[in-house]
């Protein structure tokens, strides 16, 4: 017994020790990646210098194996010694604890399911389609599809990828290619506005579709669901509408914030529905503007279900994904600018997704309205005006950008770890800016500017201020590029 025991604590003291090295390894700033990818594994057992762990779900495992097998190869033979391995055990787990599956209503009439969308009779018009619980289903009644209501231009092979979205990109895939199969269920697309949200939901309804005809899929925003549920309610239909939506396999829920301090029975009636769907290995897509913990307002027992799955935010994408979504927005719209115009309006522009498309199209009108060529020069007019309506911040990139601009060194120079001596002065003078004219750190500043620490950023702002005052050609490069800033 004791020595079982012993056992036990060893294997899960091993693998807490391990969680301690690979969070440091990930540092801060992943600390997301390793609550998503390293906190759902549990340890199982230990088997001379072999860990058993268990992990969720395939796509969980492949994706720890391609992405962390050597940190994890790493940290296991750091512990166990150099034959160390690790097994993995996938376990699905699909039951659903806690409150039994209910409909909201026990159906009295029977009569066809009406789509609450299109408002026409419905009849799951699908090969092999499984018996449904309580079929609705009236001989003669016209045979419809149900539309997807998805949009045809919002596709994951648009969805430019980048850091700020490769999380939510992957696991979109992977609930695409098996609905309901995965842990991701529900997912949940969380991010502030303009980062793509709507844009990925639908592709991840788009893909699904492309890669399993036969499923349902249905997107629907939660204001659309709850104006359907009254009017089923004034209509006595409620049974119908909650039937409608049970025979969904793949339901998309857009902005569900919505719902927040309003709408106590839409939102328990899509509890009901989440229950049922769930229960049934139906995959539930919804976003949000905030995380489930931040979303004030809404049931708590739906914020609970909302946690269930993978919670992927969105975040602002950096320069450079800026330039890959502004090439493919013009590469689709037939369209050509230089490469000039293009940086300009990736780095001025920073705040999200719609506004960097709302700028390129204003930028488009004006040049065809007024038969002008889109140059540097009409771009920047442009650009500053729009800028200014949303409050123009200075970037460290922008920084970066302008100082190598000036030095005439490619802009990826101060990401190099060389001590050349003109790449150094680029590294600390956009150091030295980005202090001065940004709110960020000293440890953020350095993260950017070459991987560096606190230390070193604030030596090298020290640096620049007494050449600065040493040396006049560097006080006449700071003066310059202190006025090429605030243009
Ligand atoms: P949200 O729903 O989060 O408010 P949207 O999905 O409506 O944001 O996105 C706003 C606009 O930005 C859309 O036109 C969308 O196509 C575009 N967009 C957002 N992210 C990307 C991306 N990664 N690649 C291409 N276009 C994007
Ligand atoms: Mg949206």
């Amino acid at each position: 017994m004791k020595n079982n025991n012993m056992i036990e604590e060893d294997y899960k003291r091993v693998w807490a020790e391990c969680l301690e090295v690979i969070k440091d390894t990930l540092g801060p700033e992943n600390r997301k990646a390793y609550e998503t990818w390293f906190t759902p594994i549990v340890p199982l057992k230990l088997e001379g210098s072999t860990l058993l762990v268990q992990v969720p779900s395939q796509f969980f495992y492949e994706w720890i194996e391609e992405h962390y097998i050597d940190l994890l190869r790493r940290v296991i033979r750091m512990h166990l010694g150099p034959g160390a391995m690790l097994k993995y055990s996938i376990v699905m787990d699909q039951t659903i604890p806690g409150e039994p599956l209910t409909t909201m209503l026990p159906s009295q009439q029977l009569r066809a399911t009406r789509n609450p969308l299109t408002d026409l009779p419905v009849n799951i018009n699908k090969e092999g389609a499984r018996e449904l619980p309580n079929p609705f289903v009236i001989p003669g009644i016209q045979k419809t599809r149900i539309p997807s209501q998805l949009s045809p231009n919002y596709t994951l092979e648009n969805f430019v990828e980048g850091d700020c979205n490769r999380l939510a990109r992957s696991a979109g895939y992977a609930v695409a290619d098996k609905p309901g199969q995965t842990s991701f269920n529900p997912l949940l697309l969380h991010s502030a506005v303009g980062l793509g949200k709507t844009h990925l939901a639908n592709a991840i309804g788009l893909k699904t579709k492309e890669l399993h005809p036969d499923k349902i899929v249905l997107y629907v925003t939660s204001e659309q669901f709850m104006q359907q549920y009254a009017e089923a309610g004034r209509a006595g239909t409620t049974n119908d509408f909650i039937h409608f939506y049970e025979m969904i396999d793949v339901l998309i829920v857009d902005d569900i914030q919505f719902w927040a301090g309003k709408a106590p029975k839409t939102q328990e009636a899509f509890f009901h529905i989440f229950n049922h769907l769930h229960q049934r290995g139906c995959q539930i897509i919804i976003t949000s503007d905030k995380a489930p913990g931040e979303l004030q307002g809404l049931e708590p027992r739906l914020i609970s279900r909302l946690k269930w799955g993978l919670n992927a935010d969105l975040q602002a994408p950096d320069v450079e994904t800026r330039k890959r979504i502004l090439r493919q927005k013009l590469h689709n719209d037939g369209i050509e600018m230089s490469d000039e115009v293009i940086e300009y309006i990736a780095y001025n522009i920073n705040t999200n997704v719609r506004e960097l498309e709302g700028a390129l199209i204003s930028l488009i009108a004006q040049s065809s309205l007024n038969r002008k060529q889109i140059t540097l020069e009409l771009t920047k007019q442009m650009i500053d005006k729009y800028v200014q309506s949303s409050s123009r911040e200075v970037t460290i990139d922008y920084i970066q950008k302008v100082v190598c601009d000036y030095l005439e060194l490619p802009v990826d120079a101060i990401q190099q770890t060389s001590r050349k001596r003109e790449i150094v002065q680029a590294r600390q003078l956009s150091m030295y800016f980005a202090k001065k004219i940004t709110k960020s750190s000293l440890a953020v500043i350095g993260a950017q500017c070459g991987n560096k620490d606190h230390a070193t950023v604030l030596h090298a702002c020290k640096q620049i201020e007494n050449l600065r005052q040493t040396d006049r050609y560097m006080r006449t490069m700071v003066e310059e590029l202190e006025k090429k800033l605030s243009e």
